[in-house]
């Protein structure tokens, strides 16, 4: 059976990084990975930094030309990363530039996040600004030198 997560991922060997998932049609699908799955450490996103950092993610993304091209930002059940769908119009190098401006958006992020009330957002109260900020900044550092090439998962 099929599984939501890319099964052909072999997950033993995953480092962090933005990675091809899938391609269906003109919709691009990247894992982008943050945790090294089943890691000793036992080192996962927190519920409350992935929150916040979904809800900046978006809003940063949604908000540039490219906007009409989103499909959809959210975060793997895991808690090891993120999933970033867009449409090919939206080049590999233009995603992980959109994404890298994502991050430094998040780490200077100050106020209050967007979408946090009870009407836009279903659990408005768990949210941790400075633990998406450490996830921003460390991702950062992960991607400084990635490149489109580095985008294609080893098998
Ligand atoms: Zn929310």
């Amino acid at each position: 059976m099929k599984t939501i997560e890319s099964f052909k991922v072999n997950h033993d060997i995953l480092q962090k990084g933005m990675y091809i998932s899938r391609i269906d049609g003109d919709i691009v699908t990247y894992d982008i990975r943050m945790k090294r799955p089943n890691n000793k450490e036992n080192d996962y996103l927190q519920n409350a930094a992935m929150h916040s950092f979904e809800h900046l993610f978006a809003t940063y993304a949604r908000n540039t030309k490219y906007s009409d091209n989103i499909i959809y930002i959210g975060p793997m059940g895991c808690r090891t990363g993120f999933y970033f769908l867009v449409r090919d119009k939206i080049t590999h190098s233009e995603a992980l530039n959109l994404l890298k401006e994502s991050l430094e958006f998040i780490k200077d992020f100050e106020g209050k996040i967007p979408g946090t009330n009870k009407i836009e957002c279903g659990n408005y109260l768990e949210h941790d600004l400075e633990g998406a900020k450490l996830v921003a900044i460390d991702m950062l550092e992960v991607l400084k030198n990635w490149t489109v090439e580095k985008m294609a998962y080893e098998q």
